[in-house]
């Protein structure tokens, strides 16, 4: 399917033969498409957490979530801001060595595209200043997960990377025996 994405990359991919050149051929990188990635990783760290990223401008933007996401409105789940990660670990699984930061295994647990959806003041902003006003709405069309989930700042603490990951009242919410199975 073409998409804006192709469109925008095409003169790259015009100029380069990805069979000798090892070049990333860039299938991952985002145009101005209203239409980007996300992926959920589980995390088998010191302690077990669900990363969840967003691609926004071309990087990962990612959260840490101890308890993974809800499918339940009324389920609140800590996010805790981490480091922009490079669009290319959207793939990433495997076990990063004893030692290093974040040591233990990576694995997929859900990916796919996700839309930016927040509104302010009726208008449609863009992720990124979304993200930097503590507020993005966005439409998971993953695997498992979909429908609109909020990732809102929690302004009234001293550490500013503490943000709620809650599942937006909408056909796609489930109650009382929804949950990540985490
Ligand atoms: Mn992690």
């Amino acid at each position: 399917m073409a998409t804006k994405n192709d469109a925008y990359l095409r003169t790259y991919r015009e100029k380069r033969d990805f069979s000798k050149s090892s070049e990333p051929s860039g299938s991952q990188r985002a145009g101005d498409k209203s239409s980007a990635r996300f992926v959920i990783q589980r995390h088998e760290a010191s302690t077990l957490h669900f990363d969840f990223r967003l691609e926004v401008d071309g990087v990962l933007k990612s959260w840490a979530v101890p308890k993974g996401p809800s499918t339940d409105p009324s389920e609140k789940r800590l996010a805790t801001e981490t480091e922009d990660h490079p669009l290319e670990y959207a793939d990433f699984e495997g076990s990063i060595p004893e030692g290093e930061y974040g040591a233990g295994t990576v694995s997929i647990w859900d990916s796919g595209s996700y839309q930016n959806i927040t509104e302010q003041d009726g208008q449609q902003i863009p992720a990124s200043e979304a993200i930097d006003s503590g507020h993005v709405k966005v439409e998971l069309h993953g695997d498992r997960l979909s429908g609109a989930y909020a990732l809102t700042r929690m302004r009234d603490r001293s550490n500013q990377t503490d943000w709620l990951l809650v599942k937006v009242a909408d056909e796609a919410a489930e109650r009382d025996h929804g949950g990540s199975g985490a």
